[in-house]
């Protein structure tokens, strides 16, 4: 299998199943992003507990790659501490408009790199990188229990 095909099967494989997909009734960060050129829409929550992300989750509707992304990175930031967090979601969207050097980071990467192929796609970018500006904003600590639309970006 190729790298292409194995990372296709890894976000059709999210978005058939995606990982944290349910509300957080408590959860003290709350942030809705939506990507109004594809219509896609996310919710997230964040439960942070002193500097760490102990629970995420999302629910929404949208395309495969923008559900896909969603779910994934809940899979990563669950646990980390927010400046990790933050790191993460840097880095991520460098990647997805093409400002990351993916074989180098690959291994670190993991199961992410597979959003990497989005930066060849500029229409699809912003389908991606929707829940990780969510993201941001909900680590934001100058937005506690912040509930304010992210704009797409
Ligand atoms: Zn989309």
């Amino acid at each position: 299998m190729s790298l292409d095909a194995l990372y296709q099967e890894i976000i059709l494989e999210h978005n058939r199943k995606p990982r944290n997909f349910r509300e957080m009734p408590d959860a003290n960060r709350k942030v809705e992003g939506h990507n109004p050129l594809c219509g896609d829409q996310v919710t997230l929550w964040l439960r942070v507990d002193g500097d760490r992300v102990v629970d995420v989750s999302f629910q929404g509707l949208g395309c495969a790659i923008s559900k896909a992304s969603a779910s994934m990175m809940t899979a990563a930031v669950k646990g980390k501490t927010v400046a990790e967090a933050k790191a993460l979601a840097d880095e991520i969207l460098a990647m997805l408009i093409g400002k990351l050097d993916v074989e180098k980071e690959r291994q670190a990467l993991g199961s992410l790199a597979a959003l990497s192929g989005v930066s060849k796609f500029p229409q699809r970018v912003k389908c991606a990188s929707m829940a990780w500006h969510a993201l941001e904003t909900a680590l934001d600590e100058s937005n506690p229990e912040g509930a304010a639309p992210e704009p797409a970006r």
